[in-house]
């Protein structure tokens, strides 16, 4: 068949070396910066890291390491949050510089603690990295702010390159996967306002393999379009450990690549990024960079 619940030999994962990701590793150490990168151990690092000449894409995790919510697919602990680190966007935007990077992900866990949600923090630091080089890309990965558009729009005021924010799964699938404050409808709106009210770029992601049918699939596509969303990415869903959310089933790349093409040829979205090892920021920035020049 087309899937199975067996962990197939695609996701076997090849760790990174070379003196390049000691060097990484070292300032973002010396900085007390989190990246999403290592601490999901994610496989594509070796990519990523290294893009075509050099470091490429990382993914900046702000705001710490502790989350208001408790999504169930998700392995950052939940309750504890530390107060804000003022010079993060500060450190943040001298990592960047000092990598070299060239287009940097900046994500959070859900700050609802927060007065503003951590809106504020997040535009400090794009501003702080656009200040130091207006020609690093920046995409953003933000929470849905509960759906409040006021502090949606201090993201899209800061000026990044890319917002994205994650529908995560189909509709009916919504709540075993995501936390109850989460919601299609929510997330959804947040993408349509940033789609109506600014050229920033836009774009979310699915996990596939959670029991979504393939009809789901294709209406959440769809709804997706309709709101506006120009990029897509599918990945493999991988339970991160035994009290996580069960993995349904172990979809075959064949299956992946039907979906890329129906994202870019059917629904025209401007690309989509999909296979099992594909994460939301799976090389990001060569794959925006060439759809934007296509
Ligand atoms: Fe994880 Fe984000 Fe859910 Fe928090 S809101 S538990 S960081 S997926
Ligand atoms: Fe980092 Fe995202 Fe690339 Fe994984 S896919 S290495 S999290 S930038």
């Amino acid at each position: 068949g087309m899937s199975s619940r067996r962990k197939p030999d695609w996701l076997k994962m090849r760790p990174p070396s070379g003196r390049q990701f000691t060097d990484i590793k070292e300032t973002l150490r010396e900085r007390d910066l989190h990246t999403v990168c290592e601490e999901a151990d994610c496989p594509n690092m070796g990519e990523c890291w290294s893009g075509r000449n050099g470091p490429g894409t990382a993914t900046f995790m702000l705001m710490g390491d502790r989350c208001s919510r408790g999504c169930n697919f998700c392995d950052v602990e939940t309750g504890g949050m530390e107060a804000l680190d003022p010079d993060e966007p500060a450190n943040v935007a001298a990592a960047v510089a000092e990598i070299g990077l060239d287009y940097v992900v900046l994500t959070s866990v859900d700050r609802d603690d927060l007065p503003d949600q951590g809106a504020g923090h997040f535009a400090k630091t794009i501003r702080e990295i656009k200040e130091r080089d207006p020609g690093i890309l920046v995409e953003v990965l933000i929470p849905d702010f509960r759906g409040e558009s006021d502090l949606v729009r201090k993201i899209i005021d800061a000026g990044p390159d890319v917002i994205a924010h994650n529908i995560e799964t189909v509709e009916r699938l919504q709540w075993p996967v995501r936390d109850r404050r989460a919601g299609y409808d929510q997330s959804l709106s947040v993408l349509e306002q940033v789609s109506e009210e600014s050229d920033v770029y836009t774009k979310t992601s699915l996990m596939l393999g959670v029991g979504e049918y393939d009809h789901e699939i294709y209406r959440t596509l769809s709804d997706l379009r309709e709101a506006d969303v120009d990029v897509v990415t599918l990945g493999q869903y991988l339970q991160p450990s035994r009290s996580h959310l069960d993995v349904f089933e172990y979809v075959h790349p064949d299956a992946f690549e039907t979906w890329r093409r129906v994202a870019e040829e059917e629904l025209d979205f401007l690309y989509c990024a999909s296979g099992p090892m594909v994460r939301s920021s799976y090389k990001a920035g060569e794959l925006f960079v060439d759809a934007v020049m296509r």
